[in-house]
């Protein structure tokens, strides 16, 4: 079986890659093969050893000039006789999100730009191993109905959402069975979405209005790329997870109560009906939840995923978000209540507001602030289609930008 990774020199695809090499691998597990690998411009020469470990038959990079210094890169292996296709641009990337080896493609690109790919992937019936949540909250409505018509199967990498999804899993398969939703088979009271809190968790309101970029990039138990460690600091990260919850699952957003858990060892839980808890533990470390998404329906032995000692841990403490002090939060979770084009400007909007800050351009309370004025002038639409989405985006970003200028 292939894959194709679309951001493999990212966090999430530099670990993917990591489970899978050869020398990783437990005894008895199956060897995936790497079809394709996308990735942007800033780590082409650790995309070029991507390319020599894993030998993909296609490769995108953003522009022509990438494709030129990746060949100087490869000249090695190109000499050698080795083929591997570049493709470059959106084009390129929706090559590797479609290329008909791969049975399943791992979203690992960051922000709006995995929305179209990961579309394509699911038109050509692949499994998704979505990581890119924000594909999820912008076209949430439009990626269900695709996946439905062309029977494309999403696991979630995102480590609450596999913990739900594990936990689920008996519920789903009978709602299945019974051509019912989860809401409809009527088990599940609400789902339980932990998180760390960042490292803003204990912070008073007027500290945070002075977080510098370090203060912020410093997450207390995960290592992640820039722009969801800005969303973890924000406590946005938990609300694009509600909205992505309740469209992974289609659950109403009022079923989604979201946990304080600064310690990251149970990942998320479902409460059922009849008051049953049902949760996943383990490390706070992506290559499980990438592991679980990369041989699902199986359970496989791994080499690479650290294990849990139930017995040496000390404390695991539970509290309430705090709203006041985390506007983002409040902000994504009313819109989670929604199904129209209102997810898909938050996340534009915050896309711009994270990389203005981390350009130093606003502060960090700024980054609430600009989404909450560009969410407030948008007119929403209900249900909307891939040209709604396109369009929303487009002009959310462009009034965030002009709402940073200023
Ligand atoms: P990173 O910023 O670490 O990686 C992003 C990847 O996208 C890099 O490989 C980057 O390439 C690539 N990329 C950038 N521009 C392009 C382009 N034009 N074409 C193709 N590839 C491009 O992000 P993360 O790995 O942290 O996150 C990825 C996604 O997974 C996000 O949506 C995030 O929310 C989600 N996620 C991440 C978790 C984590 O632990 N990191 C946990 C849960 C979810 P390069 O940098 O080489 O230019
Ligand atoms: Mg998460």
């Amino acid at each position: 079986m292939a894959i194709s990774i679309l951001g493999s020199t990212g966090s999430i695809g530099r670990q993917t890659l990591d489970i899978l090499q050869s020398e990783h691998l437990a005894p008895g597990a199956p060897v995936l093969e790497v079809a394709a690998l996308a990735a942007g411009a800033s780590n082409l020469e650790l995309l070029g050893k991507q390319i020599v470990d894993f030998e993909p038959e296609l490769v995108a990079v953003p522009s022509d000039s990438d494709r030129e210094s990746l060949r100087d890169i490869l000249s090695d292996y190109f000499r050698s006789g080795k083929k591997t296709e570049i493709l470059i641009g959106e084009e390129g990337l929706i090559a590797c999100a479609t290329h008909p080896a791969a049975k399943t493609v791992v979203t690992a690109v960051v922000g709006f730009l995995g929305v179209k790919p990961t579309l394509e992937a699911i038109k050509a019936g692949k499994t998704i191993a979505l990581a890119n949540k924000e594909t999820m909250v912008a076209a949430g409505h439009l990626v269900n109905e695709l996946a439905a018509k062309h029977g494309s199967k999403i696991v979630p990498v995102d480590s609450e959402h596999s913990a739900i999804y594990q936990s689920l899993e008996a519920s789903i398969l009978k709602a299945q069975a019974a051509g019912k939703s989860l809401e409809q088979a009527g088990e599940v009271e609400k789902l339980l979405l932990t998180g760390s809190g960042g490292p803003f968790r204990t912070w008073s309101e007027e500290a945070m209005a002075r977080a510098t970029v370090s203060d912020a990039l410093k997450h207390p138990n995960w290592s992640m790329g820039a722009k969801i460690t800005i969303d973890s600091a924000t406590l946005m990260n938990k609300g694009l997870e509600v909205i992505e919850a309740r469209w992974l699952f289609s659950i109403p957003a009022h079923k989604i109560e979201v946990v304080i858990h600064p310690q990251s060892i149970l990942h998320s839980a479902v409460e059922f009906v009849d008051g049953s808890i049902v949760g996943q533990l383990g490390q706070p470390d992506m290559r499980l939840p990438i592991h679980f998404a990369l041989y699902h329906p199986h359970r496989v032995p791994s080499a690479r995923v650290p294990r849990l000692s139930l017995s040496e841990l000390k404390d695991l403490t539970f509290e309430k978000p705090n709203f006041s002090r985390f506007p983002c939060l409040a902000m994504a979770q009313e819109v989670a209540a929604k199904d129209d084009s209102s997810a898909c400007v938050l996340n534009a909007a915050n896309e711009i507001a994270v990389d203005s800050f981390l350009k130093g351009k606003i502060t960090f309370t700024d980054i609430a602030r600009t989404i909450e004025r560009t969410l407030s002038v948008h007119k929403p639409i209900k249900a909307p289609q891939l040209g709604d989405i396109l369009e929303a985006d487009r002009w959310a970003r462009e009034k965030s930008v002009s709402l940073v200028a200023v």
